[in-house]
């Protein structure tokens, strides 16, 4: 009879934020991991990020006001939230759920888990930086935010961002935060331009640089003991009583005790077959970066135009649009272009058309905003993914959640009710 290889191997499909935390987190416990991915470390959305630490603003997608202005925003091709005209079946099938969701009941559920969890998400940062008995923590720092600013045209776009912190104040959470003129905006970041008329700051954010950061945890993982194959796509994922084999493209095939699906908008493809029915759907941003004549030295959000804005070395990048279509289709460079026509205004002292580092990647969405963490309806086979638009804010807690439900650690609440990946939804 063949030996039950247990947990003290685990492989990982998916070498993003999640897989990569999920793989450092099980290390602690002493487990064997390989991380596979088919394409490098970060290939898929934790590369070009904004790599934001917010638990002030880590809120569902699916909110109200989004449903409110309805189909001219979301076919206007310049809008920050856009939907191709022409649908697949799958993608109608999410947007149902998610304007299922938009409704203020069910923003505010997702929104309290979301707000119990921020602070949670932080403290797993600080842990991921600690060495302890498995090798070396992530050498790369988060940074923070001193304060983080949400900068606005107009006082009643400032009002909806109050409101929205109200609502998490209402819940449980709070948000330590002052409301800022135009003087105190401009003497806080120059390169503001006199049409920004009004702010936010908001304290105890963080961000990072999200390809240095996922470069580090990378080689921390490899440091404690850990294998990360690159290039190797995972076709298949045959779960045994007793192991699991993960079988590539190229004939490869991993044996292991347990298997993590941690593949971010493509999460669909391998854990369909275990049972896992809710759509994973690609929200497609983009970012390219530049280098203003004062760079910014926090993140600046622009909350009305839906961009974010983060100093990574010495350029700022530019993240922003929400696409849903499918998560492999080409950069559409008017996206980009909408970007630029939506925050050039705002900004000084930045050359537009000498912009770098153009990119697309797919946010895993799910249409009730929560993401996919557990066991699935296969022992061995678990699935870790569906943050949608806070995957790098919550990977590693999500990894820490993760490697204790699968050595039995202990009991984690969250994942048998809210992230549970069985569970019925579009
Ligand atoms: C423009 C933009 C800005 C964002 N800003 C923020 C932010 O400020 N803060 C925040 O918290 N979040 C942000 N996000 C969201 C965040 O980037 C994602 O939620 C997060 O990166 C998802 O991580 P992941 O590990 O689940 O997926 P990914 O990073 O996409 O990783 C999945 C990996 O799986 C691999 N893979 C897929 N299929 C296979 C297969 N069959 N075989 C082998 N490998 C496979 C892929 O190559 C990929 O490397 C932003 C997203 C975008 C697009």
């Amino acid at each position: 009879m063949a030996r039950d290889a247990g947990p003290e191997h685990v492989v990982i499909v998916g070498a993003g934020i999640v897989g990569l935390s999920t793989a450092w987190y099980l290390q602690r416990y002493g487990v064997r991991v390989t991380v596979v991915d088919r394409g490098v470390v970060a290939a898929g959305s934790s590369w070009g990020n904004a790599g934001w630490l917010t638990p002030a603003l880590t809120l569902p997608l699916a909110e109200p006001a989004i449903l409110r202005s309805g189909l001219k925003m979301i076919l206007d091709p310049a809008s920050a939230l856009y939907i191709p005209p022409r649908l697949d079946l799958g993608v109608l099938r999410f947007l149902l759920g998610f304007g299922w969701h938009c409704t203020p009941r069910q923003w505010a559920r997702a929104m309290a888990v979301f707000s119990h969890l921020g602070g949670s998400g932080m403290e797993a940062y600080a842990e991921l930086s600690e060495a302890d008995t498995a090798g070396p923590g992530v050498s790369e720092p988060t940074r923070a935010a001193t304060p983080f600013l949400a900068a606005f045209r107009t006082e009643t776009d400032r009002a909806v961002l109050a409101r929205e912190f109200e609502m998490i104040s209402r819940s449980g959470g709070s948000v330590d935060f002052r409301l800022l003129d135009a003087a105190q905006l401009r003497a806080m970041e120059p390169s503001l331009s006199p049409q920004v008329r009004c702010g936010v700051a908001i304290e105890h954010q963080r961000f990072i640089n999200p390809p240095r950061f996922l470069a580090a945890l990378a080689d921390s993982v490899r440091a404690r003991g850990g294998q990360i194959i690159e290039a190797l796509q995972v076709t298949d994922v045959r779960a045994g009583a007793r192991q699991v084999k993960i079988i590539g493209s190229s004939g490869r095939a991993l044996t292991a005790g347990r298997v993590v699906l941690a593949t971010g908008a493509w999460l669909g493809d391998l854990a369909r077959d275990f049972g896992v029915r809710v759509r994973v759907q690609a929200g497609r941003g983009y970012s390219f970066s530049v280098q203003p004549e004062q760079l910014p030295s926090r993140p600046i959000y622009f909350p009305a135009q839906r961009v974010a804005c983060t100093p990574l070395g010495d350029r700022l990048r530019i993240a922003g649009t929400m696409e849903f279509r499918d998560a492999n289709h080409r950069l559409e460079p008017a996206r980009i272009e909408a970007i630029v026509a939506a925050v050039a205004p705002l900004y000084t002292g930045i050359e537009w058309e000498e912009r770098a580092e153009e990119w697309v990647g797919a946010r895993p969405c799910t249409a009730d905003g929560l993401p996919l963490v557990g066991q699935t309806n296969a022992e061995r086979v678990f699935v870790a993914g569906g943050h949608g638009m806070w995957g790098v804010a919550l990977g590693p807690l999500t990894g820490k959640m993760l490697a204790a439900q699968i050595v039995g650690d202990e009991p984690v609440p969250e994942l048998a009710a809210q992230f549970n990946p069985l569970r019925r939804g579009f």
